[in-house]
């Protein structure tokens, strides 16, 4: 069985959660596989290996839990990305626009040094929005955008499509 249907199969879909009309992948069943989760960090290594990548950003918080293994595989610094208030010194913040209302993210200030190439991470890309923002931050510090990575791309959201002004290597083991 290839690796996105590795993971297709571990992963446990919640409707209507957190809200109705959501479908949710819920991604805990997988963390149980240890031999799965090692090679879904292989993948996502080899996806960037030819990316020349200098830092791996990833969104809390489940974009932390194969960030980091996969920051560890490339060599590179692992930097956070959390929900406002959350992190403890100087940050930089981007608000942006969610269905209803508005969410704000942070990152700390001084972790990406000038032209680094930077890949964004995170377990799910729906409507691209939440990536999007990890971008205007890593921008907003210098960086450069090399690259997003999933676990799961729900492509009928549009997400790919808000993704490509800001890099081509978009990313996904398993696309629905
Ligand atoms: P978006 O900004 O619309 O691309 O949403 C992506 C963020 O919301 C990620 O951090 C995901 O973890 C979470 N998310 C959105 N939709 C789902 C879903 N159907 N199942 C699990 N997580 C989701």
């Amino acid at each position: 069985m290839n690796i996105g249907d590795r993971l297709n199969k571990e992963l446990r879909t919640i409707v209507d959660f957190p809200k109705p009309g959501i479908m949710f992948k819920d991604i805990t069943p997988v963390l149980e596989n240890p031999s799965l989760c090692r090679d879904l960090v292989e993948v996502l290594r080899d996806s960037a290996s030819d990316l020349n990548i200098d830092a791996v950003v990833g969104i809390e918080s489940r974009g932390f839990l194969f960030g980091l293994p996969l920051a560890l595989e490339l060599e590179v610094p692992f930097i956070p990305i959390r929900k406002k208030g959350k992190l403890p010194y100087k940050t930089v913040s981007y608000a942006y626009d969610l269905e209803y209302g508005s969410a704000t993210i942070e990152m700390h200030q001084n972790t990406i040094q000038n032209n680094w190439n930077v890949l964004v991470h995170d377990d799910l890309l729906a409507t691209g929005g939440t990536a999007k923002a990890a971008a205007e931050l890593v921008k907003m510090e210098g960086g450069k955008i090399a690259g997003f990575s999933f676990l799961i791309g729900l492509n009928f959201l549009g997400g790919k499509e808000a993704l490509s002004t800001y890099s081509k290597n978009i990313f996904s083991i398993k696309e629905y």
